[in-house]
């Protein structure tokens, strides 16, 4: 059981809300896409999520367990943000065994996980190179391959394709796609563009000012949007 539920989230920084009592219910194994304009509270949802940051309020549950207080390492949740996050010094390989390493799993395990993994990937031939030697498209494949090392129940994606130009994203898109099919996790993306949200979701939540303005397929939403500003957002007609 991988399903996430969350139960009256809020948060505040200082006196600012800026997630307002959300509740929102995530299948297990399904694609979510979290569609709002910048500012709005996605990412700040995210990391309560993977527990990177507390929340004001409210409960957090991964499958059966409440994580609302675990410790981020014990969630199962691995995250993908949008500037990569690499570690510049260490090697493709390097980068993604460290997670593993720190977890004190054996060198031999670790290098046949890179492997196998670098290849899904198709970075098999770029394992002893340094992240200022790859391409942007490259490099978030690795910053993929490091999160899904260790098998995490749940996938959060950050905006993780908007540094790279229009073909590598759509291209990312797809194996974004086949990587949550193929590994049997349930994923959480967040974007702020429309077009993505529309191909990738299976269900996809339209957020605004900390709160969700509505939830439904892209069909459902594109057709019936529920409110006037997810009508705006969408560019359907009202
Ligand atoms: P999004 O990812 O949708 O662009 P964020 O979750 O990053 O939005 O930010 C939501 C709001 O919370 C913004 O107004 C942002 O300035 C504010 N915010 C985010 N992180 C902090 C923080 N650590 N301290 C204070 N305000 C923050
Ligand atoms: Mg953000």
């Amino acid at each position: 059981m991988t399903g996430i539920e969350l139960t009256g989230i809020r948060k505040r920084f200082g006196e600012t809300e800026v997630v307002k009592d959300l509740d929102l219910s995530i299948a297990e194994r399904e694609f979510l896409v979290i569609l709002g304009p910048s500012g709005c509270g996605k990412s700040t949802l995210l990391r309560m999520i993977a527990g990177l940051e507390d929340v004001t309020q409210g409960r957090i549950a991964i499958g059966a367990q409440d994580v609302t207080w675990t410790q981020p390492g014990q969630r199962g949740c691995a995250m993908v943000f949008q500037n990569y996050a690499l570690y510049p010094h260490m090697s493709v390989a390097g980068n993604m065994a460290y997670g593993l390493k720190v977890a004190g799993v054996p060198r031999r395990e670790r290098s046949e996980r890179v492997a196998r993994i670098a290849a899904t990937l198709e970075l098999g031939a770029l394992l002893d190179r340094k992240p200022h030697e790859l391409s942007g498209g490259q490099r978030q494949r690795v910053a993929m391959g490091r999160a899904m090392i260790r098998s995490p129940r749940v996938f959060l994606f950050d905006e993780p394709l908007s540094n790279l130009d229009a073909k590598l994203r759509a291209q990312l898109r797809l194996e974004i796609k086949r990587l949550h099919r193929d590994l049997g996790t349930t994923s959480i993306f967040v974007t702020h563009d429309q077009l993505e949200a529309m191909t990738m979701a299976d269900r996809m939540v339209v957020m605004n000012a900390g709160r969700i303005e509505q939830v439904g397929t892209p069909q459902e939403i594109y057709r019936q949007p529920a409110t006037r500003f997810v009508a705006g957002f969408i560019g359907a007609p009202a």
